[in-house]
């Protein structure tokens, strides 16, 4: 159960009624945002009597909620979240088109690619500057450089910035220079890490994790949320199953899913769900085609020589074609891009 307080409630009253949730045994969570306070009922809140509550005057309203996921349920929130970046509005009926290589591997190199997407419609650069590896002998990226040169980036292209945080220790860094903050596939259930960066306010890029399900992936979220960050982007970037055919399996149905059971917006990767670029242009379609709010997508000037996922990359022909494709798919259903 969420309690909704009106605006302008004050810390008495926040205090008297989370003393009645712990007085019948529960556990409220407040949760303090911009425009209202609510308070996260833990517990089986049935023992409740959600009569005296609903009489409290700074009491907007109570919503019963199921499933285990709470602020992240659309129970808790029919229409969808919008997020703004810096101008650029996510989860609203533009599919916005979120492209940059794997990794920042030069000052030229980023913004060649920033160049190039922006003129073909991309909304967003992304670029990895702290790399999760399978390898420890892998390049590992630029760290704090690779940011600095985001930053160029956007300075001298103008499009917002996403980039990966693995480490708690370098959050004050990424608050510094990106727009967006991605948490990879690998930290989806670092816990520790969903804590401290549910505590900023920042944009989040989820993406899921290898083996997640669905409630995990959500769950995953709403440590954001609880935490008071209410800016997430949900992202399918595709799972492991038996096949070796792709890098991944896209979960298309899970976006739909996802779109159903969340208000959040749900964007997908199909660069990391594919793993071969010629899978990129037809997951990317596919994922439009079932709702999602936008792409994530790895492109480099020159894929094989990338400092890594050169195989998955398009180059940025292949990038401006998948750019006319996935628009005539989105005007077909309605949208734009
Ligand atoms: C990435 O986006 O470059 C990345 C490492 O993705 P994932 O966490 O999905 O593997
Ligand atoms: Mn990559």
């Amino acid at each position: 159960m969420i309690i909704v307080l009106g605006p302008g409630t004050t810390k008495d009253a926040i205090e008297y009624i989370t003393k009645k949730i712990e007085d019948a045994g529960l556990k409220p969570l407040v949760s303090s945002g911009v425009e209202r306070t609510v308070i996260n009922v833990i517990g089986d809140e049935r023992i409740l009597d959600k009569n005296q509550f609903e009489a409290i005057p700074c009491v907007e309203k109570i919503i019963p909620i199921l499933k285990p996921y709470k602020f992240a349920s659309r129970e808790f929130k029919q229409e969808n979240t919008v997020i703004k970046v810096d101008g650029v509005e996510i989860g609203g009926n533009k599919i916005v088109i979120i492209a940059g290589p794997c990794s920042v591997e030069g000052k030229e190199q980023i913004i060649e690619i920033a160049k190039a997407v922006k003129e073909k419609g991309a909304g967003m650069l992304r670029g990895g500057a702290f790399k999760p590896r399978t390898s420890p002998y892998a390049f590992q990226g630029l760290e704090e450089e690779g940011l600095k040169h985001l930053k160029e980036a956007k300075k001298e292209i103008g499009l917002p910035i996403v980039s990966e945080l693995m480490d708690t220790k370098d959050i004050e860094l990424l608050l510094e220079y990106v727009d967006v903050i991605q948490i990879g596939a690998r930290n989806m259930q670092n816990f520790s890490l969903l804590k401290e960066i549910g505590k900023i306010n920042k944009p989040i890029l989820l993406k899921r994790g290898m083996s997640a399900t669905i409630n995990e992936f959500l769950m995953a979220a709403e440590y954001i949320l609880a935490g008071g960050n209410q800016q997430i982007i949900l992202c399918e970037r595709g799972i492991r199953t038996f096949i070796d055919h792709s890098r991944n399996t896209l979960d298309i149905s899970g976006i739909a899913v996802l779109k159903e059971l969340t208000h959040l917006p749900v964007i997908s990767d199909p660069s990391h769900a594919g793993g071969k670029a010629k899978l990129v242009t037809p997951l990317a379609l596919a994922s439009i085609a079932v709702g999602c709010d936008g792409l994530l997508v790895e492109v480099h000037q020159d894929p094989e020589r990338a400092f890594s996922d050169g195989e998955q990359s398009l180059n940025l022909d292949a990038f401006g074609k998948l750019m006319d494709e996935a628009g005539k798919v989105a005007e077909a259903l309605g949208r734009t891009i």
